[in-house]
């Protein structure tokens, strides 16, 4: 764990950001809360005992952060959690990063819960995309695997958001003997709506996250399936745009589909190569890579009276 570097290394002059491979990094991902108001099967997120509230950063904290990252050349932030919802002041925040940032391009990690009553805010603000996370479109099930009685209001805020204009992408962990017998539901979904529905490989996180083999169902697995459904054509690289997901154009019986299927493969496929995100926790904590425990504590430097956001820029290049 790297905590604060030396003092004259803070004098030298400071560049964008790069990773150690060269690759510049445009893209940071910014938990603004370890809490989630679901309890999700499989995800250590609300599992584990959650950081001290002191020890989060405080929204000016991260407002630091964000300002430091664009002046390196970061064009794209993604907020998540935990439940970023869950968190107090959270649109406020949103808004006054927007403020700051009018050509930032902002993005939300949600499951959706909480987000009903902010969406004309989140259209006001001119939110950029909301990635939402459902694993089912039958309410039972959604109750058995995240633990409340919640899908009713999660697809009203998602017929909202299309309402609203909002770009929205569905991201579904793939699980056997879960959901894989409601592709076709997936599919209708992507054929009837202008959404990705991306299959995200479930990824053993870790204790609690209850990954076996048996319930493992890859991209490969997936992609046979659907195309028992309908017909799909792969997308090009440039229409990934940058993103992590292998994108297919769907036909389905009534003709070309409105959305495109997704398929995100941490674990068949690893998509390092095109990997240009950095991960910030929020207790401040900087990860390179999803794969790779070690971090870099930038929250003491911030709050350090004499380093400050400059130290963490140096920690950070
Ligand atoms: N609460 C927000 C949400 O539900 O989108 C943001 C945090 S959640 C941890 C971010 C994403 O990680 C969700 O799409 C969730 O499904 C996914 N996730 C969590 N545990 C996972 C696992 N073991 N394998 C694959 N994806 C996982």
């Amino acid at each position: 764990m790297n905590e604060i570097p030396p003092f004259a290394s803070l004098c030298a002059p400071i560049g964008p950001l790069e990773d150690g491979h060269g690759r510049t990094v445009r893209y940071i991902r910014l938990s603004v809360t370890d809490r989630c108001n679901l309890r999700c099967a499989y995800c250590r997120s609300g599992m584990e005992t959650f950081i001290p509230h002191e020890s989060v950063l405080r929204y000016e904290e991260m407002e630091q952060l964000v300002d430091m990252a664009i002046d390196m050349g970061v064009e794209k932030v993604r907020l998540t959690g935990g439940e970023p919802f869950a968190r107090k002041g959270f649109v406020d925040f949103l808004e006054r990063l927007r403020a700051a940032h009018p050509a930032l391009d902002i993005r939300v990690t949600t499951n959706g819960t909480l987000l009903g009553p902010h969406i004309p805010a989140l259209k006001s603000i001119g939110l950029n995309a909301v990635n939402l996370s459902l694993d089912t479109f039958d309410r039972a099930k959604f109750e058995r695997i995240t633990g409340r009685d919640l899908f009713p209001r999660v697809r009203e805020s998602m017929d909202a958001l299309l309402e609203a204009g909002i770009p929205l992408k569905l991201n579904a962990v793939a699980m056997r003997g879960f959901n894989d017998d409601e592709l076709s539901a997936f599919i209708g979904y992507a054929l009837a709506h202008p959404v990705d529905v991306r299959f995200i490989e479930f990824m053993p996180m870790g204790e609690g996250t209850r990954w076996t083999d048996a319930c493992f169902w890859s991209a490969t697995d997936i992609l046979a399936a659907v195309r028992e459904v309908v017909d799909i054509r792969p997308l090009s690289e440039e229409q990934r745009n940058g993103g992590p997901a292998r994108l297919y154009a769907l036909t389905g019986p009534d003709g070309p589909g409105l959305g495109r299927l997704g398929l995100i493969t941490p674990l068949s496929n690893h998509f390092c190569a095109a990997c240009n995100r950095l991960r910030i926790t929020s207790d401040g904590a900087l990860r390179t890579c999803l794969f790779d425990d070690r971090e870099y504590r930038l929250r003491n430097a911030l709050r350090h009276p004499r380093l400050g956001i400059r130290a963490v820029r140096r920690i950070v290049s």
